[in-house]
C-alpha cells in the first residue's frame, strides 16, 4: 500500500498545525509521499503567504525596497522552526538567495512558488525524509499547460530514488527553463501528479473540512458531506462553482484509477469523501450533491420552419464562435433556439453577437434576458431511479419558484434548471430538503 498525502496551507499554517500533519503521517507506513502547500491563514483576516510574495514581487517589481517584506514572511518560517524544536535547521541562507533574486530580476512565478519550495524544506527536515525540488520533476508546455509526458517520466524516476520524500506543491518548470505556477490551488494537482508518477493506491488530500459537503454551507446551514462521489460526479459540481479540490486536479489521478480521499487535518478520524472512478456504493440519497452559479443570460431565437432548415443550428454557433464565447446550454423548441452564456463573457459583446446572429442565421427574432441562475443537480442515483424530476419540480413549486430553463443530458447524472438570479438561494434550499435525509 503506497499513500500520497497532500495538505493544504491551513493544515500548515503554524507549528501546531505542522504537528498534526506530523502525526497523521507517522500514524500511518504507507503515507510515503507528501506535497505541502504554503502556510495559509492562521485566523480569519490573517494573509497566506502566497499572498504575502505576490505582494513582495509587486514591490520589487516597482523597484521598491523589499527588505520589510522579506522579514516578515521570514518571521512566519522562523515561527514554525521554533515551535518545532528544529535545532540545526535554518532557512538563512534561502532567504539570502532569495531577496537577492527578487532585488535582482523579480519574478512573479518564482516569488509565489517560494511558499511551498520552504514550507517543504521544513516538512522534509521535520520528517527526516528526502527533499525533492518541484522544479526538477514538474515541466509546463509551450501554451503553459502541464506537459504530463515528461513530467511523469522525470517524476517516476526521480521517486524511485526516494522511497519517502517531500515534493513541495504549486509548481514547475516552464518551457523557458523558468519556474512556473499552475493557478491558485494548485497543489492540489501536483499532489496528483505525484500519485499517478508513484502508482500510489490513495491520494489523500488534506484540508480543514471533513469532505466535499451536498451543498454550499453558506446557503444550507450544516450540509451533509458526500461519502462516495465519482470523478464525473464532481466535475460536474465543480464546474458549476463548488470547490473543494483545484479543477485540474482530477485529470491525472482520474487516468489512472487512484481514488483521492478527502481528509480533514483537525479531525483525523473523519472518512472524508472518496473520490472514484465508479463505486457500487449505493448512495444514501438518490442526489450526490447540488451547487449552482448565478449571472447567466438567456439568448432566444425564434424563426418560423426553424425545425426543417439545415444547419441553422451551426449559423447560430458561429455568431457565438466569432465572438469568442463559449455556450452553457442550448434548449430547443420546433421554431425556437435558446443559447445559455455566462453574463460577464457576453454582456459587453452582446449587440455584436445580436448583429452577427442577424447576418448569418436570418431569424424572425432574437431576444435577450439577464438574471438567470443555474443550478445543477448531480447524483449517479438517479439513473436508477424514477420520479426525480417529478418531485424536483414539485419541490420548486411548493416554494413558488418559476422554472426558466431544464436541461437533462442523457447521461442522467445531472438535471440542470434555470431560475431568475432572486430564487437562486431559495431553491438550493428546498432541493435539499425534498432530496437530503
Ligand atoms: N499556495 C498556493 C495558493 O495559495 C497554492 C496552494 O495552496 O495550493 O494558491
Amino acid at each position: 500500500m503506497k499513500k500520497v498525502v497532500k495538505f493544504g496551507g491551513s493544515s500548515l499554517a503554524n507549528a501546531e498545525q505542522f504537528k498534526k500533519v506530523g502525526n497523521i503521517i507517522k500514524a500511518d507506513e504507507s503515507r510515503v509521499y507528501v506535497v505541502p502547500s504554503a502556510p495559509g491563514k492562521r485566523f480569519k483576516d490573517d494573509i497566506k503567504v502566497t499572498d504575502m510574495l505576490l505582494h513582495l514581487y509587486a514591490t520589487a517589481s516597482e523597484g521598491k525596497d523589499i527588505s520589510e517584506e522579506v522579514k516578515a514572511i521570514k518571521a512566519r518560517y522562523d515561527e514554525i522552526i521554533t515551535g518545532l524544536e528544529l535545532k540545526d535547521f535554518s532557512l538563512d541562507k534561502d532567504f539570502e538567495v532569495i531577496e537577492k533574486i527578487m532585488k535582482e530580476n523579480p519574478q512573479r512565478d518564482y516569488a509565489a512558488s517560494r511558499g511551498e519550495f520552504l514550507n517543504g524544506k521544513i516538512m522534509a527536515a521535520y520528517l527526516g525524509i528526502d527533499f525533492i525540488d518541484a522544479a526538477e520533476v514538474i515541466f509546463f508546455n509551450e501554451e503553459g499547460n502541464l506537459n504530463s509526458y515528461k513530467t511523469e517520466k522525470q517524476m517516476a524516476a526521480r521517486l524511485e530514488k526516494s522511497p519517502r520524500a517531500v515534493v513541495p506543491g504549486f509548481y514547475g518548470t516552464g518551457k523557458d527553463g523558468n519556474v512556473k505556477t499552475f493557478s491558485r490551488g494548485g497543489s492540489d494537482v501536483t499532489g496528483s501528479i505525484v500519485a499517478q508518477a508513484s502508482r500510489a493506491d490513495v491520494y489523500e488530500n488534506w484540508t480543514d473540512v471533513s469532505g466535499f459537503l451536498v451543498t454550499d454551507p453558506r446557503i444550507v446551514p450544516n450540509p451533509k458531506p458526500i461519502k462516495y462521489i465519482t470523478y464525473r460526479e464532481l466535475r460536474e459540481l465543480s464546474y458549476m462553482g463548488a470547490s473543494v479540490l483545484h479543477e485540474d486536479a482530477i485529470f491525472p489521478v482520474r487516468h489512472c484509477g487512484i481514488p483521492i480521499n478527502i481528509r480533514n487535518t483537525n479531525a483525523p478520524e473523519d472518512a472524508g469523501t472518496w473520490i472514484v472512478e465508479s463505486t457500487a456504493q449505493k448512495t444514501e440519497n438518490v442526489i450526490t450533491g447540488i451547487a449552482g452559479k448565478k449571472d447567466f443570460c438567456t439568448i432566444f431565437i425564434t424563426k418560423a420552419m426553424m425545425n426543417s432548415e439545415i444547419g441553422f443550428g451551426r449559423k447560430v454557433l458561429q455568431a457565438f464562435e466569432e465572438n469568442d464565447i463559449s455556450f452553457e446550454h442550448m434548449p430547443s423548441g420546433i421554431d425556437t433556439m435558446t443559447i445559455v452564456v455566462h453574463a460577464d463573457e457576453f454582456m459587453h459583446k452582446e449587440q455584436s453577437v445580436v448583429s452577427a446572429i442577424h447576418r448569418l442565421a436570418e431569424p424572425d427574432s432574437v431576444e435577450i434576458e439577464s438574471g438567470l441562475a443555474l443550478v445543477a443537480v448531480v447524483g449517479r442515483g438517479m439513473k436508477s431511479a424514477s420520479g426525480t424530476a417529478g418531485k424536483l419540480f414539485s419541490a420548486l413549486a411548493a416554494e413558488g419558484i418559476n422554472i426558466k430553463m431544464i436541461d437533462q443530458g442523457s447521461s442522467e447524472l445531472n438535471i440542470i434548471i434555470g431560475v431568475k438570479n432572486d430564487d437562486f438561494e431559495t431553491a438550493i434550499s428546498a432541493i435539499y430538503k425534498t432530496f437530503i435525509k
